[in-house]
């Protein structure tokens, strides 16, 4: 198959890139790696509860490949967590896309056609320092709304309990 690939549009970098069971060394771990562009699939899909269509329209990619991508992104969370592996998110062929920015005097605002460029100025104050702000719709995730000082809500605790970062206190495990 020598057909050009079309440009996959990620909107959303995960903030937490690897994942591994609680109480097994690392070393005793199996690893899956997950795409950027699988991780969008299923962020489009199971958290924003978009249909493939839509959200295969957001990503520039064909229905089929779409599904293609989903159903590689959850065969490999059920690998993981079933057979007992680390996840690692990284990698993949996609272009980091943002419909959100942000600059430096607080100004805040939203294209309706995303941009893989940051803008330069801001729209409304005309000052340089723009920074983008993530896609939202992650809200469960400890990304989310980083940039805004979100609180933890009660109970999210729990869902950190068995899923330690590579950079946490699992490592020496
Ligand atoms: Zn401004």
């Amino acid at each position: 198959m020598s057909r050009p690939q079309k440009c996959r549009r990620v909107e959303f970098m995960p903030g937490v890139t690897y994942f591994k069971p609680a109480g097994v060394p690392l070393r005793d771990l199996e690893e899956v790696c997950m795409s950027i562009e699988e991780a969008e699939a299923l962020r489009l899909k199971d958290l924003e509860g978009m249909e493939q269509e839509q959200g295969a329209e957001k990503m520039n990619i064909s229905r089929p490949t779409f599904q293609r991508i989903l159903a590689s992104a959850r065969q490999k969370i059920a690998d993981a967590i079933l057979n007992g592996k680390a996840i690692k998110i990284e990698g993949g062929n996609f272009q980091l896309i943002w419909r959100r920015f942000r600059c430096n005097h607080g100004h805040e605002w939203e294209l309706d056609n995303p941009v893989s460029v940051i803008p330069e100025r801001c729209p409304k104050c005309r000052r340089a320092g723009v920074q983008p702000v993530q896609a939202a719709g992650n809200r469960r995730g400890p990304n989310s709304g980083t940039m805004y000082g979100r609180k933890k809500e009660p109970g999210e605790q729990t869902m950190d309990a068995g899923i330690q970062g590579r950079e946490g206190s699992a490592d020496g495990a």
